[in-house]
């Protein structure tokens, strides 16, 4: 494993949409090790491949003790709402609230290429959305309806 670099806000890598992934091979699987190691390293809740520069539909959400790998990530149901603050490693020390469904359930592969599907609440939900948005080039910037100085 190795750890990748954080593109930062700017680089127009975080505005790409990203190519969905057909090969579940090696190279995938280096990827989201990497990602891991990155992610634990940064001390985040999530991290999307274009954040280190990999314009694939990949990303990986850690909240509390809950993991993911999501591979090809849909979502696929949402329920309420709720406004609370984010952040983002490409964003470095900005916060703002955004409104984000409270529910969220996602469809995804794993690594092999097995689907799966996961549901969380809350700060799960949030990450899921987040790191979805990444895919498709949306940063949670975008959608701030107040900035605020606490995470
Ligand atoms: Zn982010």
């Amino acid at each position: 494993m190795a750890l990748r670099n954080i593109v930062k806000e700017g680089d127009p890598v975080l505005r790409k949409t990203c190519r969905e992934v057909t090969e579940f091979n090696e190279r995938l699987h280096v990827l989201l090790d990497d990602m891991a190691e990155t992610l634990i390293h940064a001390n985040g809740a999530g991290l999307a491949a274009p954040q280190v520069g990999v314009l694939k539909r990949v990303a990986i959400v850690s909240v509390d003790d809950d993991y993911f790998e999501l591979v090809n990530p849909v979502i696929i149901k949402t329920e309420g709402e709720e406004i609370s603050p984010e952040g983002c490693l490409s964003v470095p020390d900005i916060y703002g609230t955004v409104n984000r469904p409270y529910k969220v359930t996602v469809k995804a592969f794993d690594r092999f290429g097995k689907e799966f599907t996961a549901s969380g609440k809350g700060l799960l939900a949030r990450a899921f959305c987040h790191e979805i948005d990444h895919l498709d080039g949306i940063l949670f910037k975008d959608k701030v309806i107040e900035y605020c100085d606490i995470k």
